[in-house]
């Protein structure tokens, strides 16, 4: 996945996560407003959520929770809201299976991106949180602590705990396989983008990523700028075909391709057209420029030695120029560089017209 949308994604589930903290809020203030928690420890929670989850949407804005071990920011995360739930809770006596139910709303976040280990740890930390919570309320408020209940209490998250992690695992591996599909998906989608606009045997542009590249040339050209097109075709192709068999046929072209496109600019563009034919798209040349790029280009090919056929013996090229006419099309304008090729196969081959 692009780093951007991880990002993104990161993001949403903090903002998830504030919102679920306003959740908690609300409900300590119902809990403080209804008389079952001091005013001073509702506020006190609310100062320390808002603090948290400000500290979280800075870190996330700036993306300084990248340079961190876990950028998601989900351990610590769920370590705090564990603590500041407890916090409340051991505040609250009289009313705790409201802020056990905040528990279980903080550790749906685990769900997003623990794998079970985590969720099992997670599980454990709260339910370690809460008897800690009822130990101190022992030590500390012997006589307003109900141990039965409580000890039904610690029962019941341990139940609803042990729960919601079998459940999470299903849904981590659920993730898990949707990542996988995504990435094979990603995967085989660069690779059909390659296939769809890559000639195999040479690597480089095929016929329909040159159109592709040819018809944005073509609209700058419409607006007054110079565009030049040479098609190129290699001589007597068949008979090196027949002569040394395909594959050497192949070798040829490739290097051929090779040759030719480190002859160009950065701004030109080169491909196979089809068989034994390439083009090459000149944007911003003239029709005077572009013949002495076809020319040397020719030139260059028929001086040079091809490692997969005999010393000695050449490759020439037939070449056809045209320039862009205004209000052509593209199609017009390569038809006109193929009449051109034509007319210099007739006229004898290894040439340019
Ligand atoms: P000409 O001088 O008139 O161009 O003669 P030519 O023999 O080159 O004839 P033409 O251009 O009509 O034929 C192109 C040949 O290119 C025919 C085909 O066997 C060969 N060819 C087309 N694609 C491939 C390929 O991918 N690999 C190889 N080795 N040969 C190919
Ligand atoms: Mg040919």
């Amino acid at each position: 996945m692009p780093y951007e949308r991880v990002q993104r994604l990161r993001f949403q589930r903090v903002l998830l996560a504030i919102g679920a903290s306003a959740v908690t809020v609300a409900i300590t203030g119902l809990v403080a407003w209804a008389g079952y928690l001091s005013t001073g420890v509702a506020v006190t929670y609310t100062v320390l959520v808002a603090a948290v989850c400000v500290a979280t949407y800075v870190l996330m804005r700036t993306n300084l929770n990248t340079r961190l071990p876990d950028p998601s920011l989900t351990g610590p995360l769920l370590v705090a809201a564990g603590l500041l739930i407890s916090y409340v809770a051991y505040e609250g006596e009289g009313a705790r299976p409201a802020f056990i139910a905040m528990y279980l709303i903080a550790y749906m976040f685990g769900i997003f991106t623990l794998n079970l280990r985590g969720l099992v740890w997670t599980a454990v930390f709260y339910l370690a949180c809460y008897v800690g919570v009822v130990a101190l309320s022992i030590v500390f408020r012997p006589a307003t602590t109900d141990f039965a209940r409580e000890g039904f209490r610690i029962v019941a998250l341990t139940i609803l705990l042990a729960w919601m992690t079998v459940f999470g695992s299903y849904i981590s591996r659920l993730r898990q396989n949707l990542r996988h599909t995504n990435e094979r998906l990603r995967q085989a989608l660069t690779r059909t983008e390659v296939l769809a606009n890559e000639d195999p045997v040479t690597g480089f542009a095929n016929r329909r990523r040159i159109m592709d590249l040819l018809s944005v040339e073509v609209k700058r050209a419409r607006r007054g700028s110079p565009l030049s097109v040479c098609l190129l075709d290699i001589d007597h192709f068949k008979g090196i075909n027949d002569g040394h068999g395909h594959q050497a046929g192949d070798l040829v072209m490739k290097e051929f391709a090779e040759v030719t496109q480190a002859m160009l600019r950065a701004t030109d563009f080169f491909g196979r057209y089809g068989g034994d034919e390439f083009l090459i798209g000149l944007s911003q040349t003239t029709l005077a420029d572009a013949k002495q790029v076809a020319e040397r280009v020719r030139r260059t090919v028929e001086r040079r030695m091809f490692p997969s056929l005999p010393a000695g013996q050449r490759v020439t090229l037939s070449i056809g120029v045209a320039e862009y006419r205004p209000h052509e099309s593209l199609e017009q304008l390569v038809a006109r560089a193929d009449a051109a090729l034509y007319e210099a196969k007739r006229q004898g081959r290894n040439r340019v017209v």
